[in-house]
C-alpha cells in the first residue's frame, strides 16, 4: 500500500499542498479530483520523489521512500504532457521504461523484447510500434505513455489529468483499455483529473481536492450521494 503522511508544500508564499494524508491500497485506482490550481500536480510530483515535501512522509508498503530519488521508489509518473520522446518509435519509447535501458543495452534491441511486446498489446497499440510519436493520435500516445511507466515495473502508477485532450468517445475507450490493463496488472493508480464526471465513473475512490486539501474521500457512490459540503457537491455535479 502507498501511504502518504501529513504532506505539505508551498512555493515561497503559496501553499500548493497542506497536509495531505491518505492511504492507496494494493491494485486500488484512487481518482484525485479538484480545480485547476488546487495542487494536484504537485501532490503527484511528492508521491513520484520529483519534489521533496516541507514537512511528511511517502510509505510504500513497511519501507519510508521518503528520501529516495524518484527512479528508487517503484512509482512511476505520467506527466500531464509532452510524455513521449518526438525522435523515438513507439516501441523505443516503451523500451526506455525497462530498467536499464538505454544504459545496459541499446533500445533498437530493447524494443524487440517480449515484455515490451506484451505492454503493446495489453494497451491494443501493438500496430503501432514503427511509427513516430507524431505519427499517432492523442488517445494512441496516452496509451504508450502508460505503456513506457508500466515497462519499469512499478507497484504505482500516477497519471496527471491522462485522458484531457482526448474527445469524449475516444476518452472513454482510452479509460476502458487503461483501466482493464492496470486491473489485470494488479498495479495500483492515482489518477488526477478535475472531470467529475470521468472521476466517478473511472476510480474506486475518490478524494475530493481544494486549496492544497483533501476534504472528502470516499467510493463514487459516497461522494456522489453524500457530498461533505455544498461547494463539493457543486463541484461534483449536484444542482
Ligand atoms: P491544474 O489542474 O491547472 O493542472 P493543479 O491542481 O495541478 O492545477 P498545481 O500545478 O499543483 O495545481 O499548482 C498548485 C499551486 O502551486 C498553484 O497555485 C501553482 O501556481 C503553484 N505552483 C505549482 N508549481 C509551482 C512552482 N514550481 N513554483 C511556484 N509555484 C508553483
Ligand atoms: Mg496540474
Amino acid at each position: 500500500a502507498l501511504v502518504l503522511d501529513g504532506l505539505v508544500k508551498s512555493f515561497g508564499s503559496t501553499r500548493a499542498v497542506r497536509s495531505v494524508s491518505l492511504d492507496i491500497a494494493p491494485g486500488e485506482l484512487l481518482a484525485i479530483l479538484g480545480p485547476s490550481g488546487c495542487g494536484k500536480s504537485t501532490l503527484l510530483r511528492l508521491i513520484a520523489g520529483l519534489e521533496a515535501p516541507d514537512a511528511g512522509r511517502v510509505r510504500l508498503g513497511e519501507r519510508d521512500v521518503t528520501s529516495r530519488p524518484a527512479h528508487r521508489r517503484k512509482i512511476a509518473l505520467v506527466p500531464q504532457e509532452g510524455a513521449l520522446f518526438p525522435h523515438l518509435t513507439v516501441a523505443q519509447n516503451v523500451a526506455f521504461g525497462l530498467p536499464g535501458a538505454g544504459k545496459l543495452f541499446g533500445l533498437r534491441r530493447a524494443a524487440q523484447r517480449p515484455e515490451v511486446q506484451r505492454l503493446l498489446e495489453l494497451l491494443h497499440i501493438q500496430d503501432l510500434v514503427e511509427r513516430m510519436p507524431a505519427q499517432i493520435s492523442g488517445g494512441q500516445a496516452q496509451r504508450v505513455a502508460l505503456a513506457r511507466a508500466l515497462a519499469c515495473d512499478p507497484e504505482i502508477v500516477l497519471m496527471d489529468e491522462p485522458f484531457s485532450a482526448l474527445d469524449a468517445s475516444l476518452r472513454h475507450s482510452v479509460r476502458t483499455d487503461i483501466r482493464e490493463t492496470l486491473a489485470r496488472l494488479g498495479v495500483a493508480a492515482v489518477v488526477v483529473t478535475h472531470d467529475q464526471e470521468e472521476a466517478l465513473s473511472l476510480a474506486d475512490r475518490v478524494a475530493v481536492m481544494q486549496c492544497g486539501e483533501i476534504v472528502q474521500v470516499g467510493t463514487p457512490d459516497e461522494v456522489y450521494r453524500a457530498p461533505a459540503s455544498s461547494e463539493i457537491a457543486r463541484f461534483v455535479g449536484h444542482a
